[in-house]
């Protein structure tokens, strides 16, 4: 499809709205008048027969009986109005003719005039000949008849003409004054909308080089364009943070698979050298650091499992409490070793129709980190509430915490922040990735709050239809 700029399509728009919208009503307009036009001159027409014929009645003089005609008068009025004008008296005789010439000339003169000041397109012609014969009558006796002759329905006058005329030519400025109105207004109205659109357009072009620090400070009150530099500046927030995450993940995926792999090397250095003797224990630690990057490509294979669209669960009713408290189970031999203290709080009947196993292992991965993250002797607490609308499972300890700055990448895969890395926890920054997916594949999310030195508190909100069947 051609490109074309939105000015120019604006403008363009504008002005065929603008020229058909005139041209529409003009239209409307000039047959709405023309109608009442033509009544008017009818009116007009009836209205100066009406008064010849009450002159020529007022002329009887009931004295001699006859109808004393001032001829001159007659001429005139034949003349002005373009009238053939025959007066009879009650015996049928012609008393008064005028010319036939005024309604010729008249008619040439409408003709011409009609031409000139209407146009082409003007309806006002002379039309055919007409004749109106109206009985002359005084003190209700028939005194003669009177024949009025014309050309057309109607006849016009000058005023008449110059009155369409200056019709006509109001609606012509009107067009003209419009479209200059129009044409402004366009042009202020396309340009209030491409400058910003302009600007928005330079940001995407920098993000398209790779400039993910540039931001839209396009501000209109168009609400959809301030919506678009917001959705630009959210797409470069959000790229901007990919791009580093995607620097961290490789570098920390460097790390995860470095140290086991130079631990490796310096052992097998070592053999061949003869530094070292071979010995069981040495070879247990080696498969140690083999069964730890086997581990993580595993883990690397679990997320991009879970990552995939649909992810197939199998879901049947259990109890949640019951599930939670045999998790807990299983971990305190292991809290025991750091003297941590877990503390229960579940409501009773908490029965919810979800993957029982994918339940298991999003405790598993939260207590195994509380375990990691917390200092000897801490606690660390499980809720586990259902009101009218979520279920919510929270995960606490009064652990090491995490940074504000770190918060919003601890779900990013292989994220491990500073301090836990510098502890040597033996995690693998995936933990969290494979738990924020399971909650997410059962319709729930998980929240993080924490403070360093303080602890931390994961909270999984399940809304009511994620935990029924
Ligand atoms: P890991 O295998 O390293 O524990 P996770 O994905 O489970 O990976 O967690 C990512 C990072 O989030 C961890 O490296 C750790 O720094 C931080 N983290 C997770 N849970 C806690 C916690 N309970 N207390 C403090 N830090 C935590």
């Amino acid at each position: 499809m051609k490109n074309v700029p939105i000015t120019k399509k604006l403008v363009l728009s504008f002005f065929i709205v603008v020229v058909g919208s005139i041209i529409i009503t003009s239209l409307m307009a000039n047959h709405m008048i023309d109608r009442r036009f033509n009544n008017y001159l009818e009116g007009q027409l009836k209205a100066r027969i009406e008064k010849l014929v009450s002159l020529v009645e007022s002329a009887y003089d009931e004295k001699t009986g006859s109808v004393n005609l001032d001829k001159d008068k007659l001429n005139g009025y034949a003349e002005a109005d373009g009238f053939y004008i025959k007066v009879q008296d009650s015996n049928e005789k012609v008393i008064y003719s005028s010319s036939k010439d005024y309604l010729v000339h008249k008619h040439m003169m409408n003709n011409m005039m009609g031409r000139q000041m209407m146009g082409k397109s003007s309806n006002l012609d002379s039309g055919s000949y007409v004749e109106e014969g109206h009985d002359l009558i005084k003190n209700n006796n028939k005194i003669g008849k009177i024949t009025i002759g014309y050309l057309g329905s109607y006849n016009l006058t000058l005023q008449d003409i110059e009155f369409r005329k200056t019709l006509n030519e109001a609606f012509f400025h009107s067009v003209i004054l419009s479209i200059i109105f129009g044409l402004i207004i366009s042009l202020i109205l396309s340009k209030q909308l491409t400058t910003p659109l302009i600007r928005i357009n330079k940001v995407a072009n920098e993000m398209k080089k790779g400039n993910f620090k540039i931001r839209s400070d396009v501000s209109t009150s168009t609400l959809e364009i301030n919506e678009l530099s917001q959705s630009m500046n959210y797409l470069a927030e959000s790229l901007e943070k990919q791009e580093v995450l995607r620097k961290r993940l490789t570098s920390d995926m460097a790390h995860e698979i470095r140290t086991p792999l130079t631990i490796l090397q310096n052992y097998i250095e070592g053999f061949m050298d003869g530094v070292w003797e071979p010995t069981v224990k040495r070879f247990e630690s080696c498969y140690e650091e083999i069964l730890r990057i086997t581990k993580l490509v595993g883990k690397l294979q679990d997320i991009a499992k879970l990552e995939q669209a649909n992810l197939s669960l199998s879901k049947s009713s259990f109890d949640l409490g019951h599930q939670i408290e045999k998790v807990v189970e299983v971990f305190k031999p292991l809290y025991a070793k750091k003297d941590l203290e877990i503390i229960t709080d579940i409501d009773g009947d908490l029965n919810i129709f979800m993957d029982k196993d994918k339940v298991k292992q999003i405790l598993y991965n939260l207590l195994s980190n509380a375990y990691r993250y917390s200092n000897d002797k801490g606690i660390v607490k499980i809720e586990a509430k259902k009101d009218s609308k979520d279920l919510v499972i929270t995960v606490e300890d009064n652990g090491i915490g995490i940074s504000k700055e770190e918060l919003p990448y601890i779900f990013e895969r292989f994220y491990r922040t500073d301090r836990s890395r510098n502890r040597e926890t033996g995690g693998t920054g995936i933990g969290l990735t494979i738990t924020k997916a399971l909650v997410e594949a059962h319709g729930g999310r998980i929240e993080v709050e924490s403070e360093v030195g303080t602890g931390t508190k994961f909270k999984i909100i399940f809304p009511k239809e994620a935990i029924e069947g």
